[in-house]
């Protein structure tokens, strides 16, 4: 009887998890694909990715870094955007 927690002993640094990538302030590993942009474009950020013809329209060719086929933008970059082309459908 009791075997089962006895198994559960066996386990020398188990509450000992690694926070070693976790004690610092948020930090993002993606960086916005628009240069001179220093924001990160990870998903936690709220970053998202255009199309190159999309950067280009927007940023103009070769003001934007691209990464097979897409340009990952952070959030500010993506809400400017998409501000100017949210009349698209109106012309
Ligand atoms: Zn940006």
């Amino acid at each position: 009887m009791g075997f089962k927690a006895k198994a559960r002993k066996h386990n020398p640094d188990g509450d000992k998890k690694d926070d070693s990538k976790n004690n610092k302030s948020k930090q993002g590993e993606q960086p916005c694909g628009i240069k001179g942009c220093e924001k990160f474009s990870d998903k936690s950020f709220g970053g998202r990715s255009l199309s190159i013809d999309n950067a280009i329209e927007m940023w103009g060719s070769g003001n934007y870094s691209d990464r097979k086929g897409r340009v990952r933008v952070c959030k500010g970059c993506y809400r400017k955007w998409k501000k100017e082309n949210k009349s698209d459908d109106s012309y």
